[in-house]
């Protein structure tokens, strides 16, 4: 993965200009918790790419094992 400047999402690893998560993982500044953010970023696959939701579920589970805040 390449390195950018500015820092990531560490629950999804989407470009944040600072602090360590999104406005979708900790809405308030606080993480929300694990199956809600794999049941968002599910939803989110199977909406935007017009995947399968098994499909989805199988490579959300792949992601969040990279993801620091989930490891
Ligand atoms: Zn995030």
């Amino acid at each position: 993965m390449n390195e950018i400047n500015g820092e990531r999402c560490e629950s999804c690893g989407m470009p944040i200009e600072k602090g360590k998560y999104c406005g979708y993982c900790a809405p308030d500044g606080k993480l929300k918790s694990r199956a809600e953010i794999r049941g968002g970023w599910i939803n989110f696959a199977v909406n935007n790419e017009g995947i399968s939701r098994e499909e989805a579920e199988k490579r959300i589970d792949e992601e969040m094992k990279k993801m620091p805040a989930w490891k």
